[in-house]
């Protein structure tokens, strides 16, 4: 069904490739950045094969002034000329008569600036605790930005190796991605030449060079020596990222059974960065909260998202860096992979947080966009550069990594390492296409992996399992359709090979059923008489169940029967029903009062996810209705844990804590919790020890929502003040927080007057357009400062900002018609997305709104 003919993308040429008749093998490459100007100057002699003689080379150049041009072989020297085409980002290098085939010397002297974008050789800043202002240079070059640093042959397929050589001020400490060779005084007054080892043969996207007053913590040995590197004064908040920066290396070098490709590897945290983090090989750039934390005051959440981001970075230097995709079509195998092994190398790091079971709410997240119209398969044709951009979303992360783990307990865990483990040694230094993972799986397990995976990765969307009992009731007759959130009636033949696990209770017993659903219908026998049934045991599977109504009642009358994680698909598969119209918000509300009992963390995410959906869609009339319900089904909960953490709770308990804490002293509109939580705060304000880190957060969130003037100029002090990467965030998002519109005007107003970083700056008045007090206020500001916004924002962030029109019930037709007349400069659908998410918010709201109260009221 899903043959070859939809394989091999990547054999698609367009406008954006470049011409093979010469091919780079070797960079050397010498820039020298200037700090104070914001440019840098560069020169490189590439080793070219010239492939077929001729007198014009082509190769990506972008935002650079070519100075000098020539090629060289033996005592030949022929000089060039370069033209520069901007919109196709190239130069064109004309020489006087044509290069014969075989290897040359390409010289080229170039210029550029250290532009403000977050992207290609950039400038970040930051003030040290004097209010100085220092400068750092560094690189985002992921996925076509090498081309603004230096002329070459951008392509990922075109790998060649890279020496080094940056001149920087004495005082500056310089890295690139491999280990320093040689420093020593350069010719040019005050300033050093630092020489880097030559690198492996690696794809232009993960070359990087960063410059500044960094410092670097003593290296570890994590198979290579491995250090963090931050700006003054942050070494304590280093070693919680060595920590698992050590452990995840070893662990991925064991699992893929190959050593670590470079010589040694550097974390570093940079001041301003447009993604979490970046992989280059040695030198992996992150934003300051996903490396630098203070372990004995961040939350559990907070460790998390540092243990997981340092972990899939390291998991790319073998996935993705030494063997890299052909095109760019390969991107979301790239990330879903080092995704699934983020979450592999957590869960065997620290067991006891269950990394699989919180993935499952990353799982929700990406099929809450897959039930959308708008969807789109998660490999599909890229031809240009927005395209690629257009790639990194939830669906090449959250859905790419969920359907490989879906896969990976199909197979069993060690077939499926040994699959990879024969891929990466066979395209080691090279590239590969996806299909070539498979054909590796294919030959572990001798299972028809290729076949399974295609019907996940080339069609859009994901199936709707229906259960019910067979007509003996001794089975189940088990049916698949493509699940809409907004279903239009039309007909959809779409199906998926299903890798089902069934879990049943009988009169006989419980069994358990493992089968591939391939058809439309089917019905599994179970020899016995139904009692329950659960079909996605574990979790892992990429569908969302839906039981007829008397499986449904069994299946919640055995609460107990399942585990955690099947409790969070129950609740949250329900959800999805309601959102979708396919069960009324009333069985769902029945449903959630089942759950007051209920003590695992994800389950609980669950279901305050969909009560704070509802808080988007209340009237405002109605929300102290719907508050009083999450009083009714959170409180008991909190009750049970209390304010003080008992002896044994665990980690998730602790952190189960702040979270109900935190919704009930907000959507919950608990006035008790909101007391104490001022009175606790004050008290933590002056003896900080005896904070307890996982309520922390809660008490900012709720101290903003029920805060005055007074609390948020004391919390924008405390943003600016801040003294982990964390602290900042936490304050800096409180700020979106508050209910009183003339202070939330104050924070849009930050998010443009350069008081917020422009890698914080849209993800906070995407917090602003979520707050039910500012929304439309929000929206109105963000349509007058549109264009500021397109001119400040980097690229990736203004589409996550948009993200926010999804509460905007009410003008739903001028938002969408706003997109009409701005469109986004993003490949692919995320704004539609958006749209369809508004859309099916106002008709939720239309099907279920005006009896929220009454539902609410006579449960
Ligand atoms: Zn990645």
């Amino acid at each position: 069904m899903f043959d070859q003919e939809n394989a091999p993308l990547s054999d698609v040429s367009s406008e954006y490739r470049l011409p093979k008749n010469v091919t780079p093998r070797r960079y050397e490459i010498r820039l020298i950045p200037d700090l104070t100007q914001f440019t840098f100057a560069g020169e490189e002699n590439v080793s070219i094969v010239v492939n077929a003689p001729t007198s014009d080379i082509v190769l990506n150049a972008l935002e650079l002034e070519i100075d000098r041009v020539s090629v060289e072989r033996g005592k030949t020297s022929i000089a060039g000329k370069a033209e520069l085409d901007a919109k196709k980002e190239r130069a064109i290098l004309h020489f006087d008569r044509a290069l014969d085939a075989g290897e040359w010397t390409l010289h080229i002297a170039f210029r550029g600036i250290l532009n403000d974008k977050l992207h290609g050789f950039y400038r970040s800043q930051y003030q040290d605790a004097a209010g100085k202002t220092h400068t750092v240079a560094t690189t985002q070059f992921e996925s076509t930005d090498a081309r603004r640093a230096f002329p070459c042959w951008d392509e990922p397929e075109l790998k060649a190796s890279y020496k080094i050589t940056l001149v920087v001020d004495q005082n500056l400490a310089a890295i690139s991605n491999a280990r320093v060779e040689s420093e020593k005084p350069s010719t040019i007054k005050g300033k050093k030449e630092v020489v880097f080892a030559e690198t492996m043969v690696m794809s232009t996207y993960l070359v990087a060079f960063i410059v500044g007053e960094f410092e670097a913590t003593a290296p570890v040995d994590a198979g290579t020596p491995l250090r963090v590197v931050h700006v003054p004064g942050k070494e304590n908040l280093s070693p919680f990222a060595k920590e698992i920066g050590a452990f995840s290396l070893k662990y991925f070098a064991n699992y893929y059974g190959l050593p670590y490709p470079g010589d040694k590897v550097d974390l570093i945290a940079i001041p301003d960065f447009a993604s979490g983090a970046m992989e280059n090989l040695g030198a992996i750039t992150f934003r300051e909260t996903a490396l630098l934390v203070d372990e004995n005051t961040a939350s559990r959440a907070e460790l998390e998202r540092v243990a997981d981001v340092v972990s899939h970075e390291n998991a790319h230097m073998w996935f993705g860096d030494l063997v890299t995709m052909k095109w760019w079509n390969g991107i979301w195998l790239n990330e879903a992979f080092a995704t699934f092994m983020e979450m592999l190398a957590v869960d065997k790091w620290k067991p006891h947080w269950r990394r699989w079971d919180s993935f499952s709410v990353s799982r929700a997240a990406a099929m809450a966009v897959d039930g959308l119209k708008s969807t789109r398969s998660i490999e599909f044709t890229v031809n240009s550069p927005e395209d690629a951009r257009a790639m990194f979303d939830v669906l090449t992360y959250e859905k790419g990594a969920s359907v490989l783990r879906m896969l990976e307990q199909y197979m069993g865990e060690e077939e499926f390492r040994k699959g990879i483990a024969g891929y990466l040694k066979k395209h080691e230094y090279g590239n590969a296409e996806t299909t070539d993972l498979w054909d590796a799986l294919e030959a572990s397990s001798h299972q028809p992996v290729r076949k399974m995976m295609d019907s996940w990765i080339f069609q859009p969307g994901f199936p709707i399992v229906r259960a019910e009992p067979s007509a003996d009731g001794k089975g189940l007759k088990i049916s698949q359709r493509r699940f809409f959130l907004l279903p239009d009636g039309t007909q959809n033949d779409q199906l998926w090979h299903v890798p089902l696990m069934i879990r049943a209770k009988t009169d006989r017993g419980v069994v358990n059923q493992k089968m591939v659903l391939t058809e439309r219908e089917t019905t599994v026998p179970l020899e016995g008489k139904v009692e329950w049934a659960l079909l996605n045991e574990g979790g892992h599977g990429f569908y969302r169940v839906n039981y007829n109504p008397a499986l449904l009642q069994s299946i919640t009358q055995n609460l107990g029967a399942l585990q955690p994680i099947e409790r969070f698909g129950l609740v949250s598969d329900t959800w999805a029903a309601t959102v979708a119209g396919l069960s009324p918000l009333s069985e769902f509300l029945k449903m959630a009062r089942l759950f007051t009992g209920e003590s695992d963390l994800n389950v609980w995410r669950a279901l305050l996810g969909a009560f704070n959906y509802l808080d988007m869609i209340v009237s405002d009339e109605d929300r102290p209705a719907l508050a009083a319900e999450i009083r009714r089904i959170a409180g008991p909960a909190f009750a049970r844990l209390g304010w003080e953490p008992k002896p044994g709770d665990d980690e998730l308990t602790r952190q189960l804590r702040g979270v109900l804490i935190a919704n009930l002293g907000t959507v919950g509109d608990d006035r008790e919790i909101q007391n104490k939580a001022r009175q606790l705060y004050a008290r933590w304000e002056d003896n900080p020890s005896l904070a307890d880190r996982d309520i922390a957060p809660a008490l900012v969130s709720i101290l903003a929502y029920s805060g005055d003037a007074a609390r948020y100029e004391e919390f924008k002090q405390k943003f600016k003040s801040a003294r982990t990467p964390q602290e900042e965030q936490r304050y800096l998002f409180s700020l979106a927080n508050f209910r009183d519109k003339a202070l939330l005007h104050r924070t849009m107003q930050m998010s443009l007057d350069g008081e917020v970083r422009t890698q914080n700056a849209p993800y906070l008045m995407m917090s602003v357009l979520m707050n039910n007090v500012a929304r439309y206020d929000a929206w109105d500001f963000i349509r007058s400062h549109w264009d500021e916004m397109t001119r400040k924002y980097p690229d990736n962030a203004l589409p996550r900002m948009c993200e926010g029109v999804v509460s905007l019930l009410d003008k739903q037709e001028e938002v969408t018609k706003f997109f009409q007349e701005h469109r986004v400069r993003l490949g692919g659908k995320i704004i539609d997305q958006h749209l369809e998410r508004l859309a099916i918010a106002v008709n939720f709201r239309r099907r279920e709104g005006a009896k929220l109260a009454a539902t609410l009221k006579g449960g």
